[in-house]
């Protein structure tokens, strides 16, 4: 899976600290992610990579986390594929990145990322969402409303004959290879129900025993 990292170790505490030079960024702009490609590896920008063509772009970070010791930050500012070098590509692009932790760090980041775009005004009465200096979480001045970010919980699950697996193909997706069977937990179901229900709804098998890998 791709949070298996070891052995580099992956820290999400939130801190509320000033990005440095040498610190990581991350810029999206919707499903794809600045990176430069070299030696078929993805390299993630510093800061001192665009100290010259944006030197404020440090001052506007938002620090996310650290694998190992490396901090990694978010920017929101876009189009800076502007630099030499440096470009957007697809997020599907971590799939077959054969660094995980890099790939890791660009999912997590895209989903913070998603989240902090999501929720740039109150859900209940429209004004503009802070930051919180001491978690991650945004609230209203207004009405005093908080969110944190959102997990959401799901499953896959290898169905398999011996040695032989069970693939399927999704209708009207855009990742059109096989895929293991899987799905979102619902509200209020077990994970183990949600295998069982995934399962059938997908390919119709009843299932009696499974075990947690
Ligand atoms: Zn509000």
């Amino acid at each position: 899976m791709i949070h298996d990292i070891e052995p580099r170790i992956f820290n999400n505490n939130f801190e509320n600290k000033k990005a440095e030079s040498k610190d990581l960024f991350l810029s999206y702009d919707g499903d794809t992610v600045l990176v430069r490609e070299d030696k078929d590896k993805l390299w993630y920008p510093s800061f001192s990579d665009f100290k010259n063509e944006y030197p404020h772009l440090i001052d506007n970070s938002q620090f996310l986390f650290t694998i190992d010791d490396i901090n990694y930050y978010l920017v929101e500012k876009k189009g800076l594929d502007t630099v030499k070098g440096w470009g957007y590509i697809s997020t599907n692009r971590f799939r077959s990145e054969i660094k995980y932790w890099r790939s890791f760090a660009g999912v997590v980041g895209w989903q913070l990322n998603r989240w902090y775009e999501n929720h740039r005004f109150c859900s209940k009465c429209g004004k503009e969402m802070k930051r919180s200096e001491k978690e991650r979480m945004l609230y209203c001045e207004s009405c005093g409303f908080q969110v944190y970010p959102t997990i959401s919980p799901c499953v896959i699950v290898a169905v398999h004959n011996g040695d032989r697996l069970l693939l399927t193909k999704y209708a009207g997706r855009a990742y059109t290879n096989y895929a293991l069977i899987a799905g979102f937990a619902e509200i209020g179901e077990s994970l183990e129900q949600t295998v069982i229900r995934e399962v059938k709804e997908e390919v119709g098998l009843d299932v009696k025993k499974f075990k947690i890998l």
